[in-house]
């Protein structure tokens, strides 16, 4: 016998015994984005490396270690995408969408990065994305956050979840910040770590970011990027505040929240939750204005958060929420006899006609009638319409119900459609 071909490790099927969570929470996702009148985007799933280079950052871990990058048959370099906004933002500078504009985009989709596969960390994942773009202020920030909030009551798990609040300033503030850690970190160089030193001279504020106890103890009197704001940034972040506090969302502040792509200015936030071990972050997102020009448009501003919707899913399913989708059918439809299972599809068409909710599962494959039961009562279905000679030649069902104890009952064909109505 032949080996049988594996999934690549890290890139999971969604099997039907899980998708009517998936498709519970993307619902959700979608609504929620549209009650607040964001429009969906469509990008394609492979770009050009170079727009990964140019917006995540040459020397980020996504653009160093993580990402899926080929080469086109044409000898063209090309990556699977990393994540959204780069491709939102190469697409709106496309078509005219940005520059003098207002828009609030919404996209979902898988995205692909080469890391090591565990509980909520896959090679493919999905993320639902927001991203508006041409406003300035921090009337968008607020909002975009109580979008979030927002999704996370719909979703049943707002009480374990924790905003954690960061400005980063303009690009020069935090440039002269970034200056100014360097040098305290060259003091004490000896007592990094290897990734620390090697960040401290490419990505240096991620050394913020370090895990390692010696490297916080370090960054105990460190200087401080709040007292690098100018005073617009801290204004900007002020009012934001201000906002979030008028309606009741809680946060917490943290200055060494700087996240890790190159892009972010001013406000950056994480939604974070100790349900999930070692994956804690379900949620990022911060203000972005320079991307839309570095990519090559004219300067916009811009502001977003990306989500990973594996994670959610976790949450909703240990947590026990969501429990209330509706089973995979309603109704089976049993056959007995001779032709009468061309009547039954016949009427089975009729009922999805007049009541296009419905869910019918038609029995296929012929048996007696305990074959047919438990068909149906494997296909989770409430009831089971059985259809006989005798039934046909009355013009009449036969309701037997699979989940409740209630008498098995005769229906007149012409009453089976207000039936199934209530069954929804
Ligand atoms: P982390 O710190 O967990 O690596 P990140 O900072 O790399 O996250 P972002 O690039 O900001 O994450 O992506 C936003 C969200 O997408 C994350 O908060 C997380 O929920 C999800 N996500 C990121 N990488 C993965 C992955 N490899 N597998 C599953 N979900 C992911
Ligand atoms: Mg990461």
């Amino acid at each position: 016998m032949s080996k049988t071909i594996q999934a690549i490790r890290g890139m999971n099927d969604c099997l039907p015994s899980e998708t009517h969570i998936w498709q519970k929470v993307e619902s959700i996702l979608r609504r929620v984005a549209s009650n607040y009148g964001f429009s969906e985007i469509r990008m394609p799933i492979v770009e050009s490396t170079a727009l990964f280079k140019r917006s995540v950052g040459e020397v980020t871990d996504i653009v160093e270690k993580e990402m899926y990058t080929f080469e086109d048959r044409n000898g063209d370099s090309l990556s699977l995408r990393p994540e959204g906004t780069a491709s939102c933002v190469r697409a709106g500078n496309q078509h005219g969408l940005l520059y003098n504009q207002e828009q609030r985009l919404w996209y979902m989709g898988p995205m692909f990065r080469h890391e090591r596969p565990q509980k909520g960390r896959y090679r493919q994942f999905h993320q639902f994305g927001i991203e508006a773009f041409g406003f300035a202020g921090a009337d968008i920030d607020a909002e975009i956050i109580m979008l979030s909030a927002r999704l996370w009551r719909e979703l049943g798990i707002d009480d374990v979840v924790t905003l954690e609040l960061n400005s980063l300033g303009s690009s020069e503030e935090r440039a002269s910040y970034s200056k100014a850690l360097v040098d305290y970190l060259t003091l004490h160089q000896a007592k990094l770590d290897e990734d620390s030193q090697r960040r401290m001279h490419t990505n240096p504020l991620r050394v913020l970011d370090s895990k390692n106890p010696e490297v916080q103890a370090i960054l105990v009197d460190a200087p401080k990027l709040s007292d690098f704001l100018g005073e617009e940034s801290k204004a900007h972040f002020a009012e934001l505040c201000q906002r979030l506090d008028a309606v009741g969302i809680n946060y917490v502040l943290n200055e060494r929240l700087v996240r890790g792509l190159d892009y972010y200015n001013r406000t950056v936030f994480e939604w974070v939750t100790d349900s999930l071990g070692a994956q804690g972050t379900i949620c990022a997102g911060g203000r972005y204005d320079g991307l839309v020009e570095q990519l090559g448009g004219k300067a916009t501003p811009g502001i977003g958060f990306a989500l990973g919707i594996e994670r959610l899913v976790l949450m909703v399913t240990s947590l026990e929420k969501l429990n209330d989708i509706r089973p995979q059918v309603e109704v089976y439809l049993a056959m007995l006899g001779d032709d009468v299972d061309i009547q039954a599809n016949l009427l089975a068409e009729q009922w999805r006609d007049k009541v296009p909710e419905i869910r019918i599962q038609c029995h296929c494959g012929g048996g007696n009638f305990k074959k047919q039961m438990k068909r149906a009562d494997k296909s989770g279905a409430q009831v089971a319409i059985i259809l006989g000679e005798d039934e046909i030649a009355n013009q009449t069902a036969t309701i037997k119900y699979l989940r409740e104890r209630k008498e098995q009952q005769s229906m007149a064909l012409a009453d089976v459609p207000t039936f199934l109505a209530q069954l929804i």
